[in-house]
């Protein structure tokens, strides 16, 4: 065993997408940071589909960009299609989405790394952690060195114990050409943390050139392009191409059907969860048997290669159904294979062993987060990690920790539903987990969290100045719009007289008029004077005034929640002191002592009568 002679502030295990995030974040705190990983070539490594964002993850890709974090920034540099999801629909739930090309991906991530400050990389892998009572201290790797910190960070993804499943066979990975961390997770089992196993697949890759696009539906990305981050320009993106849309159908159903026998899910070899909302092929033809179709996105998974990433069709079947199930399908007919699709199960901990800073409850200074807290995706593993390794460091500085609450970000929502709910499936983000969507858009994710990323020191001097900029410009044409009227008599009222759908009947502020849904701010900000050029800074004034009613009630509702959530409920609470609480109830609140009664209010089982029996007893003891 040699020890390390530098000693780190903070240790990040793991150079995923959590891992990646908590590294940069505890560096750009000034915290003396180490990187460890099992190999340099992997950092920022996408596992399955080469895509980034989507429906309730775009909203925490733009938290982490917010927060000065490099998952938006790298998508926009490794974007090949970008496309905004519910584009017709209300704000709350426009989700933009980037197909990307995994190289590019990568390296932009890997450049992010080497070019921060306060940060260290190191090529290992970790096989156990130094402690020294309840807590951390540092950790062992594979060839006995001994690395010694204040905080670490443990961002493992699928890797502890994983198994890989292709049919009946199965053999020892962390992902597929990944070796697994088998020792790091039996360490781990020997500690107190509650251990389970979860399951996710992915399906097999297939060469562009053995493929006949002329059978698919082409699906270009939108025109203007989007951008990820609040920072990002089109001029950052690569050469944009299409993704394809082709269709399973009876003949592939029935291949799936008559073999299911051989999949490792259905014949039992499989012990995991898997992804209820990334259901592999098999699952789906399963559960829902009566669909005649199955909806494949064929998508590039970069400039540079042929390979293709079939969107759907996730499977662990063996390999010769999976090669007749792809060539069943339209124009796949000549497809070659060019690596199988597989199923992994791997280790993961009940997050509601887990602090709202990520901190374990049992062992001090040792985090975790991404896919190890049970969750599945990228999105969800960096803002983990973002937050994870912004505590680390915060924690190892001696300063206030921070976690943000479910109406401030989508991460508090994230963070708060695995510490009070855990999970028994993999987890998944949606907007519709958020109570307050209207207020976590993520279109203002900056308005919501640069301010506070920049007090917590997680905001660089670049974006900051960007970020005041911008909430000028958004100030003074708001102001304009307040201050400037339009007469019904008027030229101006003429020019939009014939969208109405009544007429004005009086003069009318510019901030008034866009209230109307029949009208946009292109249609108003014209009329006199001019409308602001940058469209991040017109969307933000349009959704502020044509929402205005609904973000206040929102904001009254938050308010009356906040007064409630400022109850604290003390560590170690008795509650078999409080006399009414159902037996389960007492249970349930004791297993998983939440830290205030907003939380206690999310766990289920829980009503109203019995919060209020908490409330009053908790008041009596103050
Ligand atoms: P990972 O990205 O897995 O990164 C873990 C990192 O830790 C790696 O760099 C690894 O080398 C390193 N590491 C592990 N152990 C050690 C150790 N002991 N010492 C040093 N380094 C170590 N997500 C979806 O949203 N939908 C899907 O359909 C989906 N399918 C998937 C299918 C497969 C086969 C796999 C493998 C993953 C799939 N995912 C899917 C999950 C997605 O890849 C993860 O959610 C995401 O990568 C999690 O990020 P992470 O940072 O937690 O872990």
């Amino acid at each position: 065993m040699v020890d390390y002679p530098d000693h780190f502030d903070v240790i990040v295990i793991g150079g995923g997408h959590a891992g990646t995030e908590a590294a940069l974040a505890s560096a750009r705190l000034g915290a003396k940071t180490l990187l460890l990983t099992h190999n340099i070539e992997t950092l920022g490594q996408m596992s399955c589909n080469p895509a980034i964002g989507g429906i309730g993850k775009s909203h925490l890709v733009r938290e982490i960009d917010a927060l000065d974090g490099a998952m938006a920034r790298a998508t926009d540099l490794g974007g090949i299609q970008f496309r905004v999801l519910n584009a017709r629909k209300g704000p709350a739930v426009r989700a933009t989405r980037a197909q990307a090309d995994r190289l590019l991906y990568k390296a932009a991530i890997r450049q992010m790394l080497e070019n921060q400050p306060n940060l260290q990389i190191f090529q290992q892998a970790v096989d156990d952690l130094v402690l020294q009572g309840d807590q951390v201290q540092g950790v062992i790797t594979q060839s006995g060195l001994k690395f010694y910190a204040k905080s670490v960070v443990l961002t493992a993804g699928t890797f502890l114990a994983g198994l890989i499943h292709i049919g009946l066979e199965n053999y020892q990975g962390g992902r597929a050409g990944d070796p697994p961390s088998v020792r790091l997770a039996q360490r781990l089992r020997e500690l107190p943390f509650r251990v389970d196993r979860l399951k996710t697949g992915t399906p097999p890759r297939i060469d562009a050139r053995s493929v006949d696009f002329s059978k698919m539906q082409a699906q270009p990305g939108d025109t203007p392009t989007p951008v990820m981050s609040f920072m990002g320009k089109v001029s950052d993106h690569p050469a944009q191409i299409d993704c394809y849309i082709t269709h399973t159908n009876a003949r592939t159903h029935e291949i799936i059907r008559d073999n299911l026998d051989r999949s490792p899910m259905y014949s039992g070899v499989i012990e995991g969860i898997g992804p209820r909302y990334c259901p592999s092929i098999e699952d789906k033809i399963h559960r829902f048997a009566d669909k005649e179709q199955h909806q494949v996105f064929i998508e590039p998974e970069g400039l540079t290669t042929h390979e293709l990433y079939p969107n759907g069709i996730s499977t662990s079947l063996p390999f010769d159904v999976q090669l007749d199930l792809v060539r069943s399908i339209r124009g796949c007919e000549q497809a070659f294979i060019t690596r199988p699709g597989y199923a992994i199960e791997y280790d993961f901990f009940n997050p509601q062993d887990l602090k709202p800073t990520l901190e374990t409850r049992f062992i001090q200074g040792l985090f975790f987060a991404g896919q190890i807290n049970g969750t599945t995706g990228y999105e969800e593993a960096g803002a983990q990690g973002l937050l994870a390794g912004l505590n680390a460091a915060r924690q190892a500085q001696e300063r206030e920790t921070w976690s943000p609450r479910r109406d401030e970000a989508y991460i508090g929502v994230l963070v708060d539903d695995l510490i009070t709910l855990g999970t028994s499936e993999p987890y998944r983000m949606f907007t519709s987990r958020a109570e307050y969507r209207l207020i976590l858009r993520e279109d203002n994710a900056d308005m919501r969290l640069t301010e506070k990323g920049r007090e917590l020191g997680l905001v660089g001097e670049e974006r900051w100045r960007y970020f005041e900029q911008k909430r000028e410009a958004i100030e003074l044409e708001s102001q304009r719009l307040r201050s400037t009227w339009i007469h019904p008599d008027s030229p101006e009222a003429e020019q939009i007289h014939h969208k109405l759908s009544s007429p004005m009947q009086r003069e009318y502020a510019l901030a008034d008029l866009i209230k109307r849904p029949e009208l946009t701010y292109a249609d108003i900000a014209d009329l006199k004077g001019q409308a602001v050029a940058d469209t991040a800074v017109a969307e933000q004034v349009e959704v502020q005034f044509k929402y205005a009613g609904y973000i206040e009630r929102q904001r009254e509702e938050i308010e009356q929640m906040r007064r409630q959530e400022n109850t604290r409920i003390p560590e170690g609470f008795d509650y078999a002191a409080v006399s009414g609480l159902s037996n389960e109830l007492r249970l349930k609140l004791s297993a998983i002592q939440p830290l205030t009664l907003a939380q206690a209010s999310r766990i289920q089982g829980m009503t109203p009568a019995a919060l209020s029996l908490l409330l009053v007893y908790l008041k009596k003891q103050q």
